[in-house]
């Protein structure tokens, strides 16, 4: 294995930690706002997957995505849009996610030891552009990986064959010398094997065991595979 191409979202970062302490900072904002918060963050976790398909799928633009996952759980709950307390969430929101985002425990490890290794790393990312590029640096993750690919910036996102061949191009290597690691069975499993790269499904979890794909529970087992 020459290069680990990694996806960012819920493999090196921990998206969902995150997104929690997030939404703890946006609790008070709404509460100040005389909005039941339990009842609008519920409806905003529910809401927000559909509408990220859609902004990933291009059938939404990024600015419409952001304001619709802030404003939309207010339809939900038969409430009238408070346009300026929408803004001040997405700020709220944005500078917890994108300047404090927090990594899993074995990324910066893992990460150092495949240089250490002379294994090339890449990030491929269908997230937003401007938010990944925060995420990447205040995390530090832009100083451990030799290159990034932000869908949004490349015009092609992940499972398109484009996006993975654009992660491996700089490092001159056919696509089969390379290794897919991400949390998606579509998007990245899947998507790097129709590719032409090889693919491990990251489940930190165990939630697609039944599945029975490739897998790995934590980085540390790709320091097994890596050439020494
Ligand atoms: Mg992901």
């Amino acid at each position: 294995m020459e290069l680990v191409v990694f996806d960012l979202d819920d493999t090196l970062v921990d998206f969902a930690s995150t997104r929690r302490l997030a939404y703890e900072s946006m609790r008070e904002l709404l509460h100040g706002a005389g909005i039941d918060a339990t009842a609008w963050l519920q409806a905003c976790s529910a809401l927000d997957r559909p509408l990220f398909r859609q902004f990933e799928q291009g059938a939404m633009t990024r600015a419409e995505y952001r304001i619709r996952r802030f404003s939309d759980p207010f339809t939900s709950l038969g409430l009238p849009v408070p346009a300026e307390l929408v803004t001040r969430l997405n700020g709220v929101f944005m500078a917890c996610v994108n300047d404090h985002p927090l990594l899993y425990e074995d990324v910066q490890p893992v990460l150092l030891e495949l240089r250490n290794r002379g294994v090339r790393t890449a990030v491929l990312t269908n997230g937003p552009s401007d938010g990944q590029r925060r995420k990447l640096r205040a995390s530090g993750l832009s100083e451990w990986v030799d290159h990034v690919v932000i869908a949004e910036e490349l015009g092609a996102s992940k499972p398109s064959p484009r996006a993975f061949h654009a992660a491996v191009a700089p490092f001159a290597m056919a696509p089969a010398d390379a290794l897919m690691v991400g949390d998606s069975p579509e998007l990245d499993y899947a998507g790097a094997l129709a590719a032409g790269l090889q693919a491990r499904l990251l489940d930190r979890d165990a939630r697609f065991a039944a599945l029975n794909l490739p897998t790995i529970r934590t980085l540390r087992e790709l320091l097994s595979d890596a050439k020494r």
